[in-house]
Parts: C-alpha cells; structure tokens; sequence
C-alpha cells in the first residue's frame, strides 16, 4: 500500500482535534530517521488540513525556548519528536502556559510513550491526532524543573554522568547498561539526608529515586504503586551502600522484589526535601540537572497531554 492508501485507510472520515501543530525534533535521533519522519508527517498533517511548523534544536534547553515560543504563537498542540529528555525540555516550556504535549517517539528512551500507550512508530503516533483525546496528569517539581517521570540522586545520576554520548548514539540503551556496571564498581555512595512531608518521616539513604509514574527503564518498575493522578509522588530509599548491597538492589529491581527487602524504604508523599553533606548529582528526567540539596514536590493535574485511548489507571 502507498503513502496515499494508507492515510486513506486510516482516515475513515474522521476528524483531527487540532487545527495546529508545532513540532520539536531532536537532531540526535539520525538525519535518515528525521527525513523519513518529516516526509510522512508532512504529507499526514497536509491531508488533515493542519497549519504546522517544526524546528531542530541545536543545544541543550533548547526544546523549552522553542516551545514556550510555539505555545505563545497559539499553536493548538506542541509535539516533542525525540526521548524523554525532549519530553521533559518541551514540557518546561509549555507548561506554565497551559499548553498540550505530544509525544512522537523518536528518542533513545521513550519512557511516557510505553506509559502512555503512544505507538513507538513515529509515523503511527501522529494517528492519535485523529483517535486520541486529552487527559491532565500530574507533575514533579525538583527546585524549579517539571519533570513527568522521576527525579533521583545517588548512583544512577552518576551512571547518567558517566555515560559516553557517543556510544549512546551507535548503542542506544545498552550505553546505559554499560555506564551502570562502570559506577557499580566506581561510584563512591554518599549520605543523603531526607525529610518526607515536613518531617513526617526522616530517612537516611543513599541512593533515592522520585517517582511520578511506576516505570523506571525499559520494563522496569521501580515504584509500582505509583500512579500520575493520584497527586502523590513515590519515592524508593536505599538504605545500604556496599558493593554487595548495590548488586543485590540491581539484582532486586531487575526482578520487581526490592521493595520487599527490609533495607529498601517505600513511601508516598507531597513533598520530599533531601540535602547531603557531599556533592550528590541529582537528576530529572533522565536529564543532570545539578547536585543536592534538592525539595520536590508533586503537582496535582498539571500537565495536559493527548494520549490515544482512555487512561483508566
Ligand atoms: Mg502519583
């Protein structure tokens, strides 16, 4: 079937929601891939009758000037075309300004598009245009940065800063795995001292990760309680730190048992405030985004986002 038969088919007579779309692409996905993705999206939104722009971005925060600019212009939907951590630049951007995120997936790690339900073709996801509706979803805030997934500090932000940007580029995901075992072995565990909720509960640990959403990478679940509209974030603390402790919490996750062991401390809160007496990085997003000390709050329905289908969770 070609370009025009497909649409066609998947048309049916139906509606688009939006009568403007802007779209931010992150370069990082490969030009060939972009290429593809623009053809198909132009000739989509074309039979749609929707007026539509994109842009590149060309550094890092980029994706939250361009789409703060979008969501000024009035256009009626902002797509981030890349990984979680243009969701989250673009999501930055609009947010303050109620406007509406969409997701194509065209990144490493694509996180909220599995939660979400967004197909991974980028050129499918567009289809939600047609068949998909709004939903309102809660947010982090980690100091002044949003972030839809998680905010975390200890290990995994160090993995996060050892991972070879090139490699990421010819091995995607697996650069993570890499950088993982590297800090396993490398990583120097710090005290983190914690207060839930104004004191509510005070904790020691030494590897804490916030969650909006259960997913953590891949099929992981870290949090598997949480969920994005119940106005509450889940927060996972690690109370041990040798290497033998750090293998059994990796071995724990990968399995979906480490909220079971009696050295891991599950609680949910509103708000979560962490400081340390060393330098600990701390990241949102899958994105560094400075060193502790840190306060993270939930924000209840901040975030309108076109999803495909109904979200009953
Ligand atoms: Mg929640």
């Amino acid at each position: 079937m070609d370009l025009k038969n497909i649409f066609k088919f998947l048309f049916k007579g139906k509606k688009p929601i939006f009568q403007s779309a802007y779209i931010i692409i992150n370069p990082a996905a490969g030009k060939q891939q972009i290429k593809w993705f623009l053809k198909s999206a132009k000739s989509f939104l074309n039979r749609l009758n929707i007026r539509y722009d994109y842009a590149l971005t060309r550094a890092p925060r980029h994706a939250t000037k361009l789409a703060q600019e979008a969501v000024k212009k009035k256009y009626d939907i902002i797509f981030a075309a890349g990984g979680d951590g243009t969701i989250n630049e673009v999501i930055n951007g609009i947010v303050d300004y109620g406007g509406i995120l969409g997701i194509i997936p065209l990144g490493t790690v694509n996180i909220l598009a599995m939660e979400m339900g967004i197909p991974l073709n980028p050129v499918r996801s567009l289809n939600i245009l047609l068949e998909g509706q709004i939903e309102t979803i809660d947010l982090g805030k980690s100091n002044n940065q949003y972030f839809v997934l998680m905010s975390a500090c200890g290990i995994d932000s160090y993995t996060i800063y050892r991972v070879n940007l090139k490699l990421k580029k010819y091995i995607g995901p697996f650069a993570y795995i890499f950088a993982g075992l590297y800090s396993l072995f490398k990583y120097k565990p710090k005290k983190i001292i914690i207060d839930i909720d104004n004191h509510r509960i005070d904790e020691i640990g030494y590897y804490v990760v916030v969650e909006n959403i259960s997913a953590y990478g891949g099929k992981l679940k870290m949090t598997p309680y949480a969920q994005y509209n119940d106005g509450l974030l889940d927060v996972c603390i690690f109370k041990r730190y040798g290497l033998w402790d750090v293998f059994r919490y990796f071995i724990g996750i990968a399995l979906a048992k480490h909220i079971e062991y009696p050295d891991v401390i599950y609680y949910q809160c509103k708000q979560i405030k962490m400081h340390s007496q060393e330098n600990v990085l701390l990241h949102t997003d899958g994105e560094l985004v400075g060193s502790l000390p840190v306060s993270i709050s939930a924000v209840k329905k901040k975030l309108k986002i076109l999803v495909p289908r109904p979200l009953n969770k």
